[in-house]
């Protein structure tokens, strides 16, 4: 038996209780006479004592000879503390070490397995499961854990059937590059990893399946934003015989389900917002609605005066900052700056000051009059003491500039406290959005998604204008989860995918397995699918994915602990029938 109990267990009413314990070295401190070691594991730190007078002096060389990280086996009997340490649940007490048996050494580890480590990303990254070992990461691991159980708690108890699907799949249109993996057996064949497994939930619907969920990994190969992950998890749902509503209410009832389990945050009804009024209101499709700062449209009073920015921008646009005229003249120009940085893209920012005498004081004084001003501040809601920042030009360009303007100034004035949970229907996103590149239309959420009741028919006149049954939900500011009610009969996927650019040979090689099986009583059908590495990791209070994923991928895709992506020999080529044409 390697252990009695674990290191995080034994406290005063175990006094005198003969123990095994095994664990890593975390530190020791030596007296000569009597030296401390702490006992790490999973569950906490214990604390052992070899005391020369009390045991042996073997014992005690033995214990000095113990390095960081060394795996160790102790028994000894627990004993009360002279000095407590209140901060741990094991600090009334300590183990008079009777015997120690070195399970395994260990070499100096690279950084001190700490909670403040001196460790940085990188190295961390290469020897993970030494950062693994460090408290921020296991209980991120071990919050995890917990979401996934309460989701299946939840799904289980709701009449939800787990299903695994393939790997090896064809592709599936999610808007991101496959990863493909060649076929040994099928020379040049290839196959698809899945980006999500979208076309075999639906298959599941047709197969009767009625309620469907999965906890499963999905892969795109898209290039790596600083949050991304090429290979991450969804929490992939689908259900039968149900209408937007049914999912909004299944899903909200999960949500609220791990707010209350997770966080015990309980929250009533979730709101609801149109897509485009989310635009409207806060620029942007994922409203971070903690705070407010909502966008206030200026057209109207601003395009009438001799000031051509205005008059030639398609939206004038601002919002109020909170005390924002307290801001030296320096810090609006800096805030000035950070528009015009590249990131953001703005030429420029006017700004009003809102004085406490209910003056206004503007950059654009020469054309704007107090009485104008007045109205800019009605608009975006300022009162005395604000500042309103003002952008304009191009309306999707400016919605987004300013959007990333509110959440910066959200930011620095502490308004996302990630302790309060602000969630967020967002409904109705348009079917279609056009590529400003390739002037084609694409589908806005997949090719699989319905359009409104009768909305069809203005996919030949004004494709941009038709408005799916899609749906997002927002947690802070982040998307968190998004699905649609689907198209289940064969003629409009037909259609669909006409208006998408494929030809019909095309569709049907890529998607006939589908359409064919919507012959045979499709249900209609919808679903959505939630991603959980973010969904932890904001339930968690953070913003970063990578602590709660066990063995994340870098910023250039690589797993740096295992060195992957690497090289395969030229037998393995030859059997895969592939052969390499690279430029160096
Ligand atoms: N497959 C979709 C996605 O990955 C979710 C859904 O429509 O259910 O975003």
């Amino acid at each position: 038996m390697y252990r009695s109990h674990n290191c995080g267990e034994l406290t005063a009413t175990h006094i005198n209780t003969e123990v095994t314990l095994s664990g890593w070295v975390q530190k020791s401190r030596d007296k000569g006479f009597i030296v401390w070691v702490d006992l790490r594991d999973r569950y906490g730190i214990t604390q052992l004592v070899f005391d020369e007078e009390r045991t042996s002096k073997h014992l005690i060389e033995q214990a000095q000879n113990l390095g960081r990280e060394f795996v160790i086996q102790v028994k000894g009997t627990v004993i009360e503390r002279a000095s407590k340490n209140q901060n741990i649940p094991t600090g009334d007490i300590e183990i008079l070490v009777s015997d120690l048996k070195i399970l395994n050494k260990s070499v100096i580890p690279p950084f001190t397995i700490e909670d403040k480590t001196d460790g940085g990303e990188d190295i961390r990254m290469k020897y993970r499961y030494l950062d693994i070992r460090r408290n921020p990461v296991k209980n991120s691991l071990i919050f995890r854990s917990k979401v996934s159980q309460e989701v299946r708690n939840y799904l289980s108890k709701e009449g939800f059937i787990e299903v695994e699907t393939p790997y090896l799949i064809k592709s599936t249109p999610e808007g991101a590059r496959d990863f493909v993996v060649p076929s040994r057996m099928n020379a040049g064949e290839f196959y698809a990893l899945p980006q999500s497994p979208q076309t075999f939930k639906q298959l599941l619907m047709v197969g009767g399946m009625d309620k469907y969920f999965q906890i499963v990994k999905c892969f795109r190969d898209e290039d790596l934003r600083a949050d991304r992950q090429p290979e991450f998890t969804q929490i992939d749902c689908e259900m039968a015989f149900v209408e937007q509503e049914d999912i909004l209410n299944v899903f909200e009832g999960l949500t609220r389900h791990l707010l209350q389990e997770v966080n015990g945050v309980s929250i009533d009804k979730f709101p609801r917002m149109l897509y485009d009024d989310a635009m409207r209101l806060y620029g942007n499709d994922k409203p971070d609605i903690r705070f407010g700062m909502e966008f206030g449209e200026l057209n109207t009073v601003t395009q009438h005066k001799e000031f051509g920015v205005f008059n030639n921008a398609e939206l004038v646009v601002g919002i109020a900052v909170p005390g924002g005229n307290s801001y030296t003249r320096k810090e609006i120009d800096k805030l000035i700056d950070w528009v015009k940085r590249p990131q953001v893209g703005a030429l420029g920012m006017i700004y009003s000051r809102c004085n406490d005498d209910g003056t206004f004081k503007s950059s654009v004084d020469k054309f704007y009059d107090q009485d104008d001003l007045a109205k800019w501040a009605e608009v975006t809601g300022a009162k005395a003491g604000d500042l309103v920042c003002v952008l304009s030009g191009d309306k999707n360009k400016v919605r987004a500039q300013l959007s990333a303007l509110r959440m910066e100034l959200a930011e620095r004035l502490g308004l996302r406290d990630p302790k309060v949970f602000a969630p967020l229907w967002v409904i109705d996103f348009p079917l279609l959005e056009l590529d400003e590149e390739t002037g084609h239309y694409h589908a806005m959420h997949h090719p699989f998604t319905s359009p409104k009741p009768g909305q069809l028919e203005l996919l030949d006149t004004n494709p941009g204008d038709v408005k799916a049954n899609a749906y997002d939900l927002v947690l802070n500011g982040n998307e968190i989860g998004g699905g649609s009610i689907r198209i289940h009969d064969k003629e409009t996927q037909a259609t669909m995918f006409k208006h998408l650019g494929f030809s019909e040979e095309e569709a049907k090689a890529q998607f006939g397995f589908l359409m064919d099986a919507f012959q045979y009583g499709a249900p209609p059908h919808g679903g959505l699918a939630f991603g959980l590495d973010r969904l932890v990791a904001i339930l968690g209070g953070q913003e970063t994915i990578r602590d709660f994923i066990a063995f994340p991928k870098n910023n250039s895709g690589r797993d740096v602990m295992i060195d992957a992506p690497a090289r395969i020999d030229d037998d393995q080529l030859t059997e895969l029938s592939l052969k390499l044409n690279l430029k160096s």
